[in-house]
């Protein structure tokens, strides 16, 4: 039985080539030994089975290679940085004619009161020195909107920043490869994951105010975030691109995906989710939308899909479960694998 590759994270027990099989005859065969029947294998791996001291051998591809049945998907990744309301700050809040500073300017204000600056010049941000009020969104769970100077904030706060960082992107690439490798699809990032500033536009939308505290409202930012994105990268039909923010406003959600074909917003046939940066990573939340985006399918209990288990991602299941969790499946169907492989828009020859 050929398994995923190892998880990070995971004790090795827990893995799927960590269980100990019975071996019909003596009992328990530890893993790798002889006659362990499930092993780790790759999308560009084989198997050689061998009879009778080698006299006959037969080797078999994992995925087909004539013609070669492997497929590349392209992904660009984007980390927003954390809700800010541009609302201006005040350096002395005990002067009654202090006006705030940076009102509706676009940008996250503070005032640099150590005069420390970053490599190209620009002030860097401290906590504890006032600034416009932000979330706090990659230290835990979803706060208020604090100013830098709240001597209240979370000791384990780093700043204003990105919503979470590249690490976490890289890990969630990982599962996702691992949840596509039945399908014989690799998932490559293009470029390396950047960190990206909240479009101007998106300032003045609930996205940013305090009621929200700052969650994702995809039928609005997602637009209004895509639009701003448009100007400043030269972006194609063929890639699909990522954007890692706050929490959703619909309960639950982790990740929203718009699909080539979806018409939730006018964006030309372009491809494109935006993921929970705090959704746990057995989740798989990038695998997951990954499949909406190649089958054009949706959720089976969602909407007007009807309910049926033909188009499940890993891990959708009536009850959700991670990827470390024994009792849950972590296998494609076949109609699922054939709907996918079908996306020859996004779809590459293997390299
Ligand atoms: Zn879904």
């Amino acid at each position: 039985m050929m398994m995923a590759n190892d998880l990070q994270g995971v004790s090795p027990l827990s893995q799927d080539d960590g269980y100990p099989v019975y071996d019909g005859v003596i009992g328990l065969v530890g893993d790798e030994d002889m006659n362990d029947r499930t092993h780790k294998a790759s999308i560009d791996g084989y198997v050689k089975v061998s009879y009778k001291n080698n006299s006959i051998e037969k080797t078999v591809d994992i995925c087909n290679r004539d013609p070669d049945e492997r497929r590349v998907l392209e992904i660009r990744c984007f980390i927003l940085k954390e809700p800010f309301l541009d609302v201006g700050y005040v350096s002395d809040w005990t002067n009654p004619n202090s006006k705030p500073i940076g009102v509706g300017n676009g940008k996250f204000d503070f005032d640099n009161l150590n005069g420390n600056k970053d490599a190209n010049g620009l002030d860097i941000f401290d906590l504890g020195e006032p600034s416009e009020p932000f979330l706090d969104y990659s230290c835990g769970e979803n706060k208020d909107f604090r100013r830098g100077e709240d001597p209240y904030f979370n000791p384990d706060s780093d700043g204003w920043g990105a919503v979470i960082n590249p690490d976490y992107v890289l890990d969630q690439i990982k599962r996702a490869n691992i949840a596509w490798a039945q399908a014989c699809i690799k998932i490559n990032e293009i470029e390396p994951v950047e960190v990206v500033d909240i479009p101007e536009e998106t300032l003045s939308n609930n996205w940013f105010n305090f009621q929200s505290k700052g969650k994702f409202d995809f039928l609005n930012d997602a637009e209004l975030i895509f639009n701003a994105f448009k100007e400043n990268y030269i972006i194609n039909d063929q890639i699909v691109y990522v954007f890692f923010n706050t929490d959703m406003t619909k309960k639950g959600a982790r990740g929203i995906a718009y699909d080539s074909r979806n018409t939730h917003f006018p964006h030309n046939g372009h491809s494109l989710t935006f993921i929970s940066a705090h959704s746990e990573l057995g989740y798989r939340t990038l695998a997951h939308e990954i499949g909406h985006i190649l089958s054009y399918l949706g959720d089976p209990d969602y909407g007007n899909d009807a309910i049926t288990d033909r188009h499940i991602f890993f891990p959708r299941t009536p009850i959700i479960y991670m990827d470390n969790t024994p009792f849950t499946t972590r296998r494609l169907t076949s109609e699922t694998v054939e709907e996918c492989q079908k996306n020859e828009k996004l779809l590459k020859p293997y390299y």
